[in-house]
């Protein structure tokens, strides 16, 4: 179903949430077992827009990873930190189709996007919800009552570097790390552990205190939980955090990008 407006897109979804999709690329719903009677198509919503308004960039639910990767608005920011997280995700197809809406709603454990999205200030705007910091939707569980409409990251002109380690080039990550700083004031994520991205406050206060960067990916090592999966065990996650985080945290002081 096509709907013309939010309003008729969110009273379609609540006639039978249960039986209802609303679509992103489709790249992961297709593969899943869900039972889908009614399928609801945001493209007519203008929901692919990227934006630059009142100091906050703004990426509708529809925007492609691809648009991530080329737009200036979003590759001239934050040391194009969004642009390179998405880089190694499958291929420029498959980034044509899967959208910023499908990756952020599902909070997918090993997001390379919401891992990069939380380390700068960002927010979720929801129809039904309103608009919850990222941190806190990450903590969320996943309700397919409501809809994703966009994603606002702060334009604070944060530095940021992202990096990652897959076990081949177009794998899910084994382990992502993202890190900004703003003044001082450093975040730092670490995600596909693979959990949900999480923050480290310790690796954060770290930096802040000019600890450097070694200390930094020690605390976020120590701090957050590790598991095991085909791709690695929860010793050598917690190993790759201590690297990641360390080599992401030089990158953003050094400029060197
Ligand atoms: C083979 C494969 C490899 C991948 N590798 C990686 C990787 O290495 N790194 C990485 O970060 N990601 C990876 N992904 C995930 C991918 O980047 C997307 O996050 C994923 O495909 C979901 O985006 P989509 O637009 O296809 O959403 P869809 O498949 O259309 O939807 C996914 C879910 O989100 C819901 N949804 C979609 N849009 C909205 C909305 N606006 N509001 C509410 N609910 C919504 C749908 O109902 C559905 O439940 C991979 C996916 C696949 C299939």
């Amino acid at each position: 179903m096509f709907p013309e407006s939010l309003a008729e897109a969110d009273e379609l979804l609540q006639r039978d949430v249960r039986n209802t999709a609303v679509l992103g690329g489709c790249c992961w719903l297709k593969l899943g077992r869900r039972r889908i009677s009614r399928a609801i198509d945001l493209t007519r919503l203008g929901l692919n827009q990227i934006e630059v308004k009142d100091g906050w960039l703004e990426l509708g639910a529809c925007v492609t990873l691809r648009q991530l990767e080329t737009d200036p608005a979003v590759t001239s920011r934050f040391d194009n930190l969004l642009g390179q997280a998405v880089s190694h995700i499958v291929g420029v197809q498959f980034r044509n189709c899967a959208t910023l809406g499908g990756s952020v709603f599902s909070r997918f454990g090993f997001s390379d996007l919401t891992c990069a999205l939380l380390a700068l200030e960002t927010t979720v705007v929801l129809y039904r919800g309103g608009e919850v910091p990222l941190e806190e939707f990450m903590a969320s569980p996943i309700a397919f009552d409501d809809i994703l409409v966009k994603v606002r990251v702060k334009d604070d002109g944060r530095r940021a570097a992202y990096e990652s380690v897959r076990r081949s080039s177009t794998d899910f990550p084994t382990l992502a790390a993202a890190v900004s700083c703003l003044e001082g004031k450093w975040k730092v994520s670490v995600g596909a552990r693979p959990a949900r991205a999480m923050l480290s406050a310790q690796a954060a206060a770290c930096l802040d205190q000019g600890q450097g960067p070694e200390a930094a990916g020690e605390a976020a090592a120590h701090e957050l939980t590790y598991g095991s999966d085909l791709r690695a065990g929860a010793d050598y996650r917690r190993k790759l955090a201590a690297v990641l985080v360390r080599r992401a945290a030089q990158t953003c002081m050094e400029g060197n990008r």
